[in-house]
């Protein structure tokens, strides 16, 4: 194990596996904290990779890249959670890592990301494990509709079948399995299909000594599976709410000895039969967990005095965390590919232009943040504007005229 830690003060190069989005993000804060910053990440565009000091263009399991990367690095984290967990150990011989490689690990694996929701009696979906074909016999027909997810691999709801009957689910279950590189298969968990209220996801960072400051909570609105909007401001999720998904994540990070950035994504349900002796509206259960900062905290680098991306620096110069204070009411709307394609497009011919942003700046209060990505694609992530200001109703109204601008349907406030 590395030697104890001590405080990374600016001027100390950060690390950071993956030059995605997040990346770029985590590359900006740092630079403005004035550390020096490096980027693992073999494509020679990538967001990050483009305004970091250092970009290491290999793939991640190089191994000089990773010497390089070493070399150059005082600590490294990383914003991409498919990175092997066996890197970050290896990585972790040498200098501060985190998150901590086993963190790494449960979150890429839903069956055992699963099992440790239990273990910290957070409930979950109701969902069953299939890793051979002889499971899909032995499974519930109560866990349907559902959902087929892989148990590795997936995100932006990638890597996810909903099936209705027994019968789709082989045929879903075939599918995946026919995608597969690796002769072993995929594992997947059958999911029961819930009927969500809505969706909130909380953001913490919790360091070596088991401190812990959160991000306010914030409510998500998906669309095909994507998140489209998060919603930060008065009157999005009742306070008693908020407490417990506050302490649902935090023995989440606990049980995890996490240190880093951890994003936790809850499910809320109607309670059906509200009772004297169990009063509440809602219900929850816990959906999955990000170990970084995620898209649905990208508001906090315009509405918090402390962001993820700060709060993700502190973690890995083992800074003090201080809680993160809202400055004002935030949404945050995400910008997909899809905009950039002209009306006059067709699906076999597609016309890509740049969406009218001078008319989404002429609006008071908003934020346009574009990642650098050069080619524009369907489900893509382009780019995200968060709208800050003080008067909730008037977000709402700039949001929509942002909307009409972008052809997007409309949103309504919570
Ligand atoms: P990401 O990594 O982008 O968060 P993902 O690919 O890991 O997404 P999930 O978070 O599992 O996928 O699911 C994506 C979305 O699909 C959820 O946010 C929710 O809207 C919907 N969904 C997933 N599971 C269920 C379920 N059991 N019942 C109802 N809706 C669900
Ligand atoms: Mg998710």
């Amino acid at each position: 194990m590395h030697a104890p830690i001590k405080n990374l003060l600016p001027g100390a190069t950060l690390g950071v596996l993956g030059g995605g989005q997040l990346g770029r993000m985590f590359v900006h804060c740092a630079q403005r904290m004035g550390y020096q910053t490096a980027v693992l990440d073999p494509d020679p565009q990538s967001p990050a990779g483009l305004v970091c000091h250092h970009h290491i263009k290999t793939d991640y399991e190089d191994p000089q890249g990773l010497r390089e990367l070493m070399r150059l690095c005082d600590a490294v984290t990383t914003e991409f959670e498919n990175v092997p967990a066996l890197v970050l150990q290896e990585l972790a011989t040498h200098l501060p890592v985190n998150p901590s490689a086993f963190a790494v690990s449960i979150a890429q694996d839903r069956i055992k990301e699963k099992k440790h929701f239990t273990d910290c009696k957070v409930p979950v979906a109701p969902y069953g494990v299939i890793t051979r074909q002889e499971d899909l016999g032995a499974l519930p027909e109560t866990l349907l509709p559902g959902i087929l997810k892989t148990a590795r691999l997936g995100y932006d709801g990638k890597g996810q079948i909903r099936v209705q009957t027994t019968q789709e689910l082989k045929s879903a279950w075939n599918e995946i399995q026919a995608h597969q590189r690796d002769a072993q298969g995929m594992p997947c968990v059958l999911e029961k299909l819930l009927p969500l209220e809505f969706e909130c996801s909380i953001i913490l960072a919790r360091n070596a000594s088991g401190h812990i400051v959160n991000l306010p909570p914030q409510r998500n609105i998906h669309r095909d599976g994507i998140l489209a909007l998060t919603q930060v401001h008065e009157g999005c999720l009742p306070k008693a709410l908020q407490t417990q998904l506050i302490e649902f994540a935090s023995e989440v990070a606990d049980q995890l000895k996490y240190v880093g950035v951890l994003c936790v994504e809850f499910f809320i349900l109607k309670n059906a039969n509200p009772s004297p002796s169990e009063p509440q509206q809602y219900s929850l259960v816990v959906n999955e967990i990000a170990p970084r900062p995620h898209n649905s905290g990208h508001y906090s680098v315009e509405a918090c005095d402390v962001s993820q991306f700060e709060l993700q620096v502190r973690c890995l110069a083992s800074l003090p965390l201080t809680r993160p204070r809202q400055l004002c009411p935030a949404l945050m709307l995400n910008l997909l590919g899809d905009l950039w394609l002209d009306p006059l497009s067709t699906e076999r011919d597609p016309i890509w232009r740049e969406p009218d942003w001078a008319a989404i700046l002429k609006l008071n209060g908003v934020h346009l943040n574009l990642y650098g990505k050069h080619e524009p694609r369907r489900l893509r992530k382009m780019g995200h504007i968060t709208i800050t200001g003080s008067d909730v109703a008037a977000l709402y109204t700039t949001l929509n005229e942002i909307t009409h601008i972008l052809a997007l349907p409309a949103f309504t406030r919570p």
